[in-house]
């Protein structure tokens, strides 16, 4: 297939299993996980209040009987009531990154890990990256799951691995170069800043042998994509996944680059209208519910993630049968209301990345200094645009105006700053600035 970017490898057969048998293993899977599940007093309630047992599971559809389960769930239990096994049987505790509000932990058993291994050796197998390759981790190593999730998964590949985790962007750099390495681990945020570095140093891709970038943890624009391939030299790679389901692992791109496949024998996947709950139709946006099939620690039944994406079951050329999941276009969580109209972080970052000029460093206020609210986006300009010519900075002011409104339908006040003076992240970006919020308005 001449649209494959590499060479099509499939790590586990049970990634290409015909639909009708895997839809015969989830329903086999999820019989086991409800028992699992029924562990845990709070999952054994709603399972007895839904008259729902796992002998009395019929089809994949019955599982719709159970309520959703959402993050509030989880830090009510805090720190480790999900959990369906003693203590003693724990092998890891991670947790979420806190992006919204207080972190939640989850448990792994020596079985979960296993798993968790497998599911991202498949996404980076198919992804290109092979057991002679060496592969650079600038995560960060700790509670997060990114650090410690791909790491394992690349040992299992069986390449040579760099725990660099995250930070020291000149380091990373030396290591990138001297050690040869192959692959590249870790944000797109964090990529672009390790392309800035390579550009400051006076050098560019030529300098690295980079080949592959496996990029997740935050949401990214398809123009994101194409600034990080040109500037590092590289093909770059999807990966999807939250700590509350297993970490990352839970999707990945297929050489195909059109969306993330999710690892359905581990994972049922429904698509929600984040507001009425019923299910979207196929290819709309929608909020992603997952039930795990397989945990021990802490099984999940249809955990509400508030990432919104669309799915997409035609067959993929790949070979894959796992349903495709769309980029995250935004976290329902992360979603602005100014002045009524809805706004995701990524419209704005679409709208700046088609405007040259720019570099893909930006922060959004919003305020409300009256009645009415105020936003506010600072742009950093490239280094070579930058100009002392009040006319020329004009200019791209407007354009960026009208990219912004165009997409957002909204009036941003355009404020461009010099080149590096946004400040940069190591981990998952954070693009805005709700005032409103820390002023108790919202
Ligand atoms: P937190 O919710 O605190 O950020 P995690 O570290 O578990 O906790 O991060 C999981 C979240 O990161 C997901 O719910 C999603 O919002 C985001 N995420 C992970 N991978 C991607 C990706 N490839 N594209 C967009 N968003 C992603
Ligand atoms: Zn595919």
């Amino acid at each position: 297939m001449s649209d494959f970017v590499v060479e099509n490898r499939i790590w586990n057969r049970a990634e290409v299993l015909p639909r009708k048998a895997l839809r015969a293993l989830q329903l086999r899977r999820l019989r086991r996980q409800l028992e699992q599940a029924a562990r845990v007093p709070f999952y054994r309630e709603r399972m007895a209040k839904a008259k729902l047992t796992p002998q009395s599971l019929k089809s994949l559809d019955d599982l719709r009987r159970l309520p959703f389960t959402v993050k509030d769930d989880l830090r009510r239990n805090y720190p480790l009531g999900l959990c369906a096994v003693p203590r003693a049987e724990l092998a890891r505790i991670h947790g979420s990154s806190g992006t919204t509000g207080s972190s939640t932990f989850v448990g792994y058993t020596r079985k979960d890990l296993a798993t968790w291994a497998e599911l991202c050796a498949r996404f980076l197998t198919s992804g290109g990256l092979r057991p002679e390759h060496t592969v650079q981790i600038a995560f960060g190593y700790g509670l997060f799951t990114g650090g410690f999730g791909l790491h394992y998964g690349v040992e299992r590949v069986g390449a040579a691995l760099i725990p660099a985790a995250a930070g020291n962007t000149a380091r990373q750099i030396r290591l990138l170069r001297d050690l040869e390495v192959d692959v590249l681990v870790c944000t797109p945020s964090y990529a672009l800043v390790i392309a800035e570095g390579l550009a400051e140093a006076g050098t560019g891709p030529h300098a690295l042998h980079l080949r592959y970038g496996h990029l997740g943890a935050e949401p990214w624009t398809e123009d994101m994509r194409v600034k990080i391939e040109q500037q590092l030299g590289i093909l770059a790679f999807n990966n999807y996944g939250l700590s509350e389901v297993i970490g990352p692992g839970v999707s990945g791109e297929c050489p195909l680059r059109n969306g993330m496949h999710i690892q359905e024998d581990h994972f049922i996947v429904e698509c929600v209208n984040p507001e009425t709950l019923e299910p979207v139709a196929e290819g709309e946006v929608g909020e992603l519910v997952f039930t795990s099939l397989t945990k021990e620690a802490c099984p999940v039944l249809r955990y509400r993630t508030r990432d919104l994406a669309s799915l997409n079951s035609e067959p993929c050329p790949c070979g894959r049968t796992g349903v495709r999941m769309s980029r995250v276009t935004g976290r329902t969580d992360d979603m602005l209301i100014i002045r009524g109209v809805n706004v995701f972080p990524l419209q704005v970052e679409e709208a700046l990345l088609g405007v040259a000029g720019t570099a893909p460093h930006y922060m959004i206020i919003v305020d409300r200094p009256g009645n009415l609210d105020e936003a506010t986006v600072q742009v950093e300009i490239q280094p070579g645009s930058f100009s002392d010519e009040m006319r020329a900075m004009q200019a791209l002011r407007e354009r960026i105006d009208r990219a912004l409104q165009a997409n957002t339908g909204i009036r941003f006040h355009v404020e461009l700053v010099r080149p590096q003076s946004l400040e940069r992240h190591l981990g998952k970006a954070v693009h805005v600035r709700d005032l409103r919020r820390d002023k108790g308005l919202l």
